[in-house]
C-alpha cells in the first residue's frame, strides 16, 4: 500500500519486500529459530575517548546470517522482531553472548573493557527485564559497571513511567545507561532531566555534516553543553572524517564512534584492533 501511493499507483517493491509480505510468517518462525540455530552473530565497534584516543569500550551490533538471504542488517529485522515479540529472545541471546565475550576478554588481559548493548522498547516494558540482566551478568561473571545499555528516546517515550521504573532498577544494580540516537525522538527535557542515565549519544544525522552545516554545529554544541550541565558523558556516533572528529574535540565532546576510527568488527578483529591501537598510542606518548 505504502509502495503504491508513493509511486502514483504503480506497485514497486524493494528487494525482498514481496517475499517479506508473502512469507511474513516464515520470517517470524525463521527469527524464532535463529537464536537456537546460531544464525545471529555480533560485531564490536570501538568507542574512544576523544581527548586522547584511549579506548576501553565497544558497542555490540547484531547481525543475522540467514541461510537463504545472507547477512541481514538489524534495521531489516529488529523492527519486525519488536512487533512480533521475538525481540525478547534476541535481546536475551545478545546479552548472554556479549557478556560471555566480555568476561573472556577481561580474563585475557583487558580488565577495564566494557560493552554497550542496544535494547528496545519491548525489553523495557518487561517487568522481569532487570532481573534478566542481573542473571546474565552473574552467569558471565561480569560486574554491572562494565555494561552500558543503550535505549532510544522513542523507546522511553513509548511509556515513560514504565520505562522509568525499569531504568531505575537497572541503575540501582549499577548498570550504566545511555540515550541512543539523541535528537531524533520526541523526548521532553523534563523527562530527560529525571532519567538515571550517564551517557548521551548524539545521532549520526547531526554529526556527519558538522564540518559544513552551521545548523548542525549549533545543535551539537548546545547538546554537548546541556548534557555536561546534566552531568552526562557525550558520545558522538557516525564520525567519518578527520575534520568532524577535530571539531567535536574542540567542542568538548567526550567520546567518539565512527568509521574514521573503525567499522564494527568481529570479536577477534576487535581485539587485534585494540592491541594495535594501544601500541601506537603508547609509542606516541613515549619520550623520544
Ligand atoms: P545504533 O545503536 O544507533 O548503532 C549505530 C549504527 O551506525 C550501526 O549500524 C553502526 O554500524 C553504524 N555506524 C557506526 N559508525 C558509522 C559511521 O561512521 N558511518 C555510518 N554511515 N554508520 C555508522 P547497524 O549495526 O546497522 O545497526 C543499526 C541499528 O540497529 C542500531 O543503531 C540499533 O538501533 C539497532 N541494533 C543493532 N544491534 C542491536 C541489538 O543487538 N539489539 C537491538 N535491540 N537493536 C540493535
Ligand atoms: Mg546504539
Ligand atoms: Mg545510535
Ligand atoms: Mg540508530
Amino acid at each position: 500500500n505504502e509502495a503504491k501511493s508513493a509511486n502514483h499507483g504503480v506497485r514497486v517493491f524493494e528487494p525482498g519486500m514481496e517475499r517479506h509480505v508473502e512469507h511474513g510468517l516464515t520470517l517470524l518462525s525463521d527469527l524464532r529459530r535463529a537464536a537456537e540455530a546460531d544464525e545471529f552473530f555480533l560485531l564490536f565497534q570501538p568507542k574512544l575517548r576523544l581527548r586522547d584516543g584511549h579506548c576501553d569500550a565497544a558497542e555490540v551490533l547484531v547481525r543475522w546470517r540467514h541461510p537463504q538471504r545472507g547477512v541481514v542488517p538489524p534495521d531489516r529485522f529488529i523492527p519486525f522482531a519488536e512487533q512480533t515479540g521475538a525481540i525478547k529472545a534476541i535481546t536475551r541471546w545478545v546479552l548472554q553472548q556479549s557478556l560471555r565475550q566480555l568476561a573472556r576478554w577481561q580474563r585475557e588481559g583487558q580488565p577495564e573493557l566494557s560493552l554497550n548493548v542496544n535494547v528496545s522498547t519491548r525489553d523495557l516494558m518487561q517487568p522481569d527485564f532487570p532481573a534478566q540482566v542481573e542473571r546474565a551478568l552473574r552467569q558471565a561473571g561480569v560486574s554491572a559497571r562494565h555494561l552500558c545499555l543503550e535505549v532510544t528516546e522513542s523507546a522511553i517515550m513509548d511509556d515513560p513511567l514504565l520505562a522509568m521504573d525499569c531504568l531505575q532498577a537497572l541503575n540501582r544494580m549499577g548498570v550504566r545507561l545511555a540515550i541512543d540516537d539523541f535528537g531524533t525522538g520526541y523526548s521532553s527535557l523534563a523527562y530527560l532531566k529525571r532519567l538515571p542515565v550517564q551517557e548521551l549519544k548524539i545521532d549520526r544525522s547531526f554529526i556527519s555534516g558538522l564540518d559544513r552545516d552551521e545548523a548542525d554545529v549549533t545543535i551539537v554544541r548546545s547538546t554537548i553543553d546541556m548534557a555536561h550541565h546534566m552531568g552526562l558523558s557525550v558520545v558522538a556516533e557516525g564520525i567519518e572524517t578527520e575534520a568532524v572528529g577535530q571539531r567535536l574535540r574542540a567542542f568538548g565532546c567526550d567520546q567518539a564512534q565512527g568509521y574514521l576510527y573503525s567499522r564494527p568488527l568481529p570479536a577477534a578483529d576487535f581485539m587485534d584492533w585494540l592491541r594495535q591501537h594501544r601500541d601506537s598510542a603508547a609509542r606516541l606518548t613515549q619520550p623520544a
